[in-house]
C-alpha cells in the first residue's frame, strides 16, 4: 500500500486506490477495510509496473485476497469458531454431509414407510412428512443464530475499520453502497472488465455473480412471501406452480444453477497468482452449497407429486439447513463486509466533498 500511494498509478480502477490515498498509515483495521472494498477484478495486477518479475513484487489482489481472507476469522463470532475458516471447505464439506445424513435418518426414523414413500398432493402435502412447526422453529433458530452471528461480526469489523459501533450510517451512504454492491461496480477493472485466466478482460466472472446473487435473492423472497402465505394467509405449501413463492423460487433458482457453475467454471481458469490459493475451498465450498441448494429445490419441485417426494424434502432440508448454519463461517460474509465497506468509503467520499459528518 505504501508503494501503491507512491505510485498512484491505478487510483481510476475502482475504489480501494481512492481510499488508500486518503491514508498515511496502514492499522490492521484499514487494511481490512481496503481488503474488503476489494472486488478482486486483477486490473491492478495487469496494469502494475512493479508486479513480479519486477522486484517490488506487488501484487495487490494476491495481497488483499489474503487479508480478507484473514478479516473473516477475525472477526468471527463467536470467536471460538473462527478456526471454521482455516479449512473452509473440508468443514462445510463435513457439516453439510451431516446436515443431511441427520434429515435423511431422521425421516427415516420418525415417519411411517408408507407416509415417506407415498404420495402426497395438495396444501400442507410437505407436513405429512415434517410438521409445519418442528421446520419452523428449527430452521428458524438456524437462521436466527446466522443473523445473530453475521450481526456480531459485522458489528466488530465496523468498529475496526474506524466506525464508532452506534453511529448509523447516513442514508445518502447506505443507497450509494447498495447501488455500488448491487451492480458490482468495482468488478469492472476501471471500466474495461475482470480479468481472469489472460490479460484479456471479460465481464463473464460479473455475469455470474450476479446470477447467483440475485438468484439467492429471489430464493430469499420466495421463502419470505411462503411464510406470509402461512402466517398471514392461512395458505400451505406446496403451492401451484404460477403462484408467487414457486415462481420467485423457480426463477431464483435458474439463477443459483448457472451462476454458481459459470463461477467454478471461471474460478479453475483463473491465473493462481491473482488468488489466494491456501483459502480456495472457502469459496468453492460455498458455490458448491448454493449450487446444491437449487438443484435439490428443483428437483424436489419437480417430483413433489410424486413417491420420490419424501427423499428429495430430507435432501433440500438438510442442504438448507447446513447452508443456514455454516452462512457466518464460509465466504457468504464477503457479501456482508463488502457492504459494510463499500458504505464507509460512500462516506468518506461524502465527507470530503462536505456532504455530513
Ligand atoms: S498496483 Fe502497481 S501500478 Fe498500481 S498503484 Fe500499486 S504500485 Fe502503482
Ligand atoms: S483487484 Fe481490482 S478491485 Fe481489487 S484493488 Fe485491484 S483494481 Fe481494485
Amino acid at each position: 500500500m505504501t508503494v501503491c500511494n507512491s505510485c498512484r498509478y491505478c487510483e481510476g480502477l475502482c475504489a480501494v486506490f481512492p481510499a488508500m490515498e486518503m491514508r498515511r498509515a496502514f492499522s490492521d483495521g484499514d487494511l481490512n477495510y481496503l481488503a474488503n472494498l476489494c472486488h478482486a477484478c486483477g486490473a491492478c495486477y495487469t496494469d502494475c509496473q512493479f508486479s513480479p518479475p519486477h522486484e517490488y513484487n506487488v501484487n495487490v489482489p494476491q495481497t488483499l485476497a489474503i487479508a480478507r481472507a484473514e478479516s473473516y476469522a477475525a472477526y468471527a463470532w463467536p470467536r471460538a469458531l473462527s478456526g471454521l475458516f482455516a479449512r473452509n471447505g473440508i468443514a462445510i464439506s463435513v457439516i453439510a454431509a451431516l446436515s443431511v445424513a441427520a434429515f435423511i435418518f431422521g425421516f427415516a426414523a420418525f415417519i411411517d414407510p408408507e407416509v415417506l414413500h407415498g404420495v402426497h398432493t395438495g396444501p400442507g402435502a410437505f407436513y405429512k412428512l415434517m410438521p409445519h412447526n418442528a421446520m419452523a422453529a428449527l430452521f428458524g433458530v438456524a437462521f436466527l443464530y446466522a443473523i445473530l452471528a453475521l450481526i456480531m461480526g459485522v458489528r466488530a469489523f465496523w468498529r475496526d475499520i474506524g466506525e464508532p459501533v452506534g453511529r448509523h450510517a447516513d442514508a445518502g451512504s447506505l443507497f450509494q453502497a447498495m447501488r455500488d454492491a448491487g451492480e458490482l461496480r468495482y468488478l469492472d477493472g476501471g471500466g474495461v472488465g475482470c480479468f481472469n485466466e489472460d490479460d484479456r478482460p471479460t465481464d463473464r466472472r460479473k455475469v455470474f455473480h450476479h446470477l447467483t446473487f440475485y438468484g439467492f435473492l429471489l430464493c430469499f423472497a420466495a421463502t419470505c412471501v411462503g411464510t406470509l402465505y402461512h402466517y398471514l394467509l392461512g395458505r400451505e405449501a406446496p403451492y401451484p406452480w404460477w403462484d408467487l413463492p414457486v415462481v420467485l423460487g423457480t426463477l431464483g433458482g435458474i439463477g443459483l444453477l448457472i451462476g454458481p457453475l459459470g463461477l467454478l467454471a471461471e474460478k479453475s481458469k483463473r491465473d493462481p497468482v491473482l488468488v489466494d490459493q491456501a483459502r480456495s475451498g472457502m469459496d468453492k465450498a460455498f458455490i458448491l452449497m448454493l449450487f446444491l441448494t437449487a438443484v435439490t429445490g428443483l428437483a424436489l419441485l419437480l417430483w413433489r407429486e410424486t413417491s420420490a417426494m419424501g427423499p428429495l424434502l430430507a435432501l433440500h432440508l438438510g442442504v438448507v439447513f447446513a447452508l443456514f448454519i455454516t452462512l457466518p463461517y464460509g465466504k457468504f460474509v464477503h457479501g456482508i463486509y463488502r457492504y459494510a465497506a463499500l458504505v464507509r468509503y460512500a462516506r468518506e467520499r461524502r465527507m470530503m466533498m462536505g456532504h455530513g459528518s
